[in-house]
C-alpha cells in the first residue's frame, strides 16, 4: 500500500526572521512512517521542519508553512492509499506578512491572525478512493472532541492523544476512533512500539475499505 504521511509542525512567517509555531517534534510521524516501510508499505513522508532524519527509504518532501503542507498533500493524493495527517498543522497564520523585520517601536503590538487552511477538512471527501487517518491532540474531552473531529473532518480513523503528555516526548499513549463506531486503547510505549501498533489497523481499515467498493 502506499502511506503518505504528514508529520512535525508548520512555521506560519511574521516577518523574514520570526514565525508561529508549536512543539511539535515530528517523532510520532516519523516513527509511523518507519513503521510502514517495516511492513512492507511505500511511504511519502511530507514533513515539517524538525530535527529528525528521515527513515531510510521514505520519499521525503520538506514545507515550511501550512500552505506549502497543503499544496504538497494535494499533489500527491492521486497516488494514496492511505493517508495518515499526524502533523500539527498551525491552526492561524499572521493576516500580513511584513517583507522587512518589524522594529519595536512600541510598548505594545498587536498581531492579526487568520485561519489556516484545514488540509485534513480539505481531502476527506466521501467520495476519496483512499483512507484518511486524523489525529486529535488534546489536554482535556479527550474522547468527546476526537468523536468531533472523526465526524467534522469525515475522517476514517482517529488517534486521539493527550498532548500534555505526548508532545515532544520520545513516549505515547493514544486511543483509535473510527467511523463504524469501534475503540482501541493502545497503552503508554515508546512512539516506535505505538508506531508499529498503528500501522496495522490502518492497513486493515484500508483493506476492509478496498474490499466494500469492489
Ligand atoms: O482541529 P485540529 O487541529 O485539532 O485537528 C487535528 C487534525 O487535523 C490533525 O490530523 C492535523 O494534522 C489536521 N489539521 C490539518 N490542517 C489544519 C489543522 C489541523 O490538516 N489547519
Amino acid at each position: 500500500m502506499k502511506f503518505v504521511i504528514t508529520a512535525g509542525p508548520t512555521r506560519e512567517p511574521i516577518d523574514p526572521i520570526r514565525y508561529l509555531s508549536n512543539r511539535s517534534s515530528g517523532k510520532m510521524g516519523y516513527a509511523i512512517a518507519e513503521a510502514a516501510l517495516e511492513s512492507g508499505h511505500d511511504v511519502l513522508l511530507i514533513s515539517g521542519p524538525v530535527n529528525l532524519n528521515p527513515p531510510p527509504g521514505a520519499k521525503m518532501i520538506s514545507t515550511v508553512t501550512s500552505d506549502e503542507m497543503h499544496d504538497a498533500v494535494h499533489d500527491h493524493l492521486h497516488d494514496c492509499d492511505v493517508l495518515v495527517m499526524c502533523a500539527a498543522v498551525a491552526d492561524y497564520k499572521p493576516a500580513n506578512v511584513s517583507v522587512q523585520k518589524l522594529k519595536k517601536h512600541q510598548a505594545r503590538l498587536s498581531l492579526k491572525l487568520i485561519r489556516t487552511r484545514d488540509i485534513l477538512a480539505s481531502v476527506a471527501k466521501p467520495d476519496r478512493p483512499f483512507l484518511v487517518v486524523g489525529f486529535a491532540a488534546e489536554t482535556t474531552n479527550l474522547e468527546e472532541y476526537a468523536q468531533k473531529k472523526l465526524r467534522e473532518k469525515n475522517c476514517d480513523l482517529i488517534v486521539a492523544n493527550n498532548v500534555l503528555t505526548g508532545i515532544d516526548s520520545d513516549e505515547n499513549e493514544v486511543t483509535i476512533f473510527s467511523r463504524t463506531g469501534e475503540q482501541q486503547k493502545i497503552s503508554r510505549a515508546p512512539k516506535k512500539s505505538i508506531a508499529r501498533e498503528l500501522v496495522k489497523p490502518f492497513s486493515n481499515s484500508c483493506e476492509k475499505r478496498l474490499t466494500k467498493k469492489m
